[in-house]
């Protein structure tokens, strides 16, 4: 799979542009006439910049309002064609993109389009050129690939052929099988781009909202696949205009852009038919089975607070690492590491981040060809020095610098707690308080992050996102996202904070990054873990009395059962499969917090909650600017 991307679709100069697309790993670039013209260089700096990058200039764009105009703007028309062709020239590229004519002025009619483009294929064909055809969503007469091929298929000349893009067909809803039976040598090159599913205007949709394949809700994969089957094995580009990524990092954009491209490919592959589309093999997506282990990262002075906390939730410690100073506390299947080492990554996470669970490991079928994968698609490896003898957990960089631990049931890493760690027998009162296992794990990130992350999961393991959600915080929006599995094994809540405000902005401003916010345990029995969190002296977040009067009201409660919730501090949900009790411990340090849910077939996740959560936290953290004390 050749792989290119649009100067548009990501920020910078252009310099800046073709040094993030090149170490992302491309092939080729689109030249984007504005940031040509932007630019200082001549066209022919401009080409030999691209290739002194390595990479190949595989389209020059974009040329409107071509097709169907009436003298004596035809005329023009041409001799518009004629300086672009003497730019192409310069820069060293022989494609130019067509767009379907939108000029109010444009006459319609397939054989008189067809008539121009066989001209305008005569006129490339002197200096070597090509031509290529693309309907927009939003053309004036065209606006349906099927009728541009058919214009293209009329003007029956070498040099003239189609550029498929995704958004313009999958927008539009037309039918990718038509796709199929076009001859692979008059698909010139193929555009993709996803996005989200919104309710507007095509052309407004289109120049604003786009995004990288898997980022969107569009059946990218499928329009894939139906030109992989033609045989066509040219370049994919990805042209994507986003207002968000044109303001964000150009070298994560670019790496994102990558890592969707890859994806795709191996999607593809997998599928029916992979028709002439050659990429890279890899390990397929990752089953998660669970999460291993949540580690902690605190300094000897700091640990003895959240140990506290995690004893009051009735975690035992259990076992110690045999040469760092590393201990494990349980309970159920939970697995929480408390790091205190002075030397190591989590030293330094900790001198940036504070206390913050730093890391968290994943159970997969084979972590190592789960590592496999996340490599291939341009994931950061980490591995820091081990003790002799001790197991080498296979891990990535992950959401703010953190790291994702890979572990699995089958190699030496199903028996790292017998190799790594010696048992100890706790020496606290702590009682067990019926938790069971990790319900999810709620990461904190810059808004612009987000669809950084739920790619970066979604290509990596068996997953699925669900639409985003909108969480009402008293200063503000937080936007919710969730990355899980059918068997509820994998659950990552990811929330955007763009204001600071906000708990999840003030999250990152405090603790200087993205991370993990709160861990959420599941038990099966949430009354009986409020009678035990009581007697071990957990201290529940308060819930504001209202709040019971309108959930009761809300879902037709018996008394009886508000007033047990009320008496516990629980909140409640359902939804149509069932209900959710939750339960939220106080804030930690910088807004971390730990919650507790009873899940009876219910699959969300309490956003309705969130507000009430949300404000008592809020009412539990220290005024601005205060000290800790
Ligand atoms: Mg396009
Ligand atoms: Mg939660």
């Amino acid at each position: 799979m050749k792989t290119s991307i649009a100067t548009v679709s990501i920020s910078g100069e252009l310099p800046e542009k073709l040094a993030a697309i090149a170490k992302a790993g491309f092939d080729g670039v689109e030249i984007f006439e504005n940031d040509f013209l932007a630019f200082d260089g001549s066209p022919a700096d401009v080409g030999k910049m691209v290739r002194d990058h390595g990479l190949e200039i595989t389209l020059f764009q974009p040329f409107r309002d071509f097709e169907g105009m009436p003298e004596p703007h035809r005329a023009r028309t041409f001799d518009r064609a004629e300086r672009k062709f003497d730019v192409m020239q310069q820069l060293g590229t022989d494609l130019v993109l067509v767009c379907s004519n939108v000029s109010p002025i444009s006459l319609g009619g397939i054989d008189r389009a067809a008539a121009d483009f066989h001209e305008l294929g005569e006129r490339a064909a002197k200096r070597g050129l090509r031509v290529g055809y693309e309907a927009l969503a939003w053309g004036r007469h065209i606006f349906d690939h099927r009728d541009a091929w058919e214009i293209v298929r009329r003007a029956d000349h070498p040099n003239i052929g189609l550029i498929l893009d995704s958004f313009h067909t999958l927008s539009r809803k037309i039918d990718i099988n038509s796709i199929r039976s076009i001859p692979k040598d008059k698909i010139f090159i193929v555009q993709l781009a996803d996005a989200p599913l919104i309710d507007m205007d095509l052309l407004y949709w289109s120049r604003h909202f786009r995004n990288m394949p898997g980022e969107g809700d569009l059946p990218v994969a499928a329009f894939t696949s139906a030109i992989a089957e033609t045989g066509y094995d040219g370049y994919f580009s990805l042209e994507i205009f986003n207002d968000q990524f044109r303001g964000g990092s150009a070298k994560a954009i670019a790496a994102d852009g990558h890592r969707s491209l890859i994806t795709l490919g191996d999607q593809v592959r997998r599928g029916p038919s992979a028709g002439g589309l050659t990429v890279p093999e890899m390990p397929d997506r990752a089953a998660v089975k669970g999460v291993g282990f949540v580690e902690f990262s605190a300094s000897e002075a700091d640990a003895p607070e959240l140990i506290g906390i995690l004893q009051t939730l009735g975690f035992r410690r259990t076992a110690v690492h045999k040469s760092k100073k590393v201990s494990l506390y349980s309970q159920g299947d939970i697995r929480l590491l408390l790091n205190t080492d002075e030397a190591g990554f989590a030293n330094a996470s900790y001198a940036v981040h504070g206390v913050s669970a730093y890391a968290m490991a994943l159970t997969v079928d084979d972590a190592r060809e789960t590592m496999e994968r996340a490599v291939a698609l341009g994931a950061e490896p980490f591995s820091q020095t081990v003790g002799p003898g001790e197991v080498q957990i296979p891990a990535i960089r992950g959401v703010g610098g953190g790291v994702l631990y890979l572990l699995d049931d089958s190699s030496d890493l199903a028996r790292i707690w017998d190799i790594d760690f010696v048992a100890v027998a706790d020496d606290t009162q702590a009682q067990a308080v019926h938790l069971l296992r990790v319900d999810h794990v709620a990461q904190t990130v810059a808004y612009e992050e987000m669809l950084t992350w739920l790619l970066f999961y979604t290509a990596i393991f068996q997953a699925r996102k669900t639409p985003m959600v909108d969480i009402i915080d008293p200063a503000g929006i937080v936007r919710s996202q969730v990355v899980e599995n059918a068997e509820g094994s994998l659950r990552i809540t990811m929330n955007g904070a763009e204001n600071r405000r906000t708990l999840a902005g003030h999250f990152m401003a405090e603790t200087f990054g993205s991370g993990i916010q709160h861990l959420a345990f599941h038990t099966d029995d949430i009354f009986a873990t409020a009678g035990a969190l009581r007697l071990n002296g957990f201290h529940p977040l308060p819930i504001s009395p209202n709040y019971y009067g309108d959930v009761e009201a809300r879902f037709g409660l018996d008394p009886e059962l508000t007033e047990r919730l009320k008496a516990h501090n629980i909140l409640y949900d359902r939804d149509e499969h069932g209900e959710y009790f939750q339960l939220y411990s106080g804030t930690y340090g910088e807004g971390f917090f730990f919650e507790i849910v009873e899940r009876r077939g219910y699959r969300g996740y309490g956003a309705a909650n969130a507000i009430f959560r949300i404000a008592a936290l809020k009412k539990q953290m220290r005024p601005e600017g205060l000290p800790k004390v």
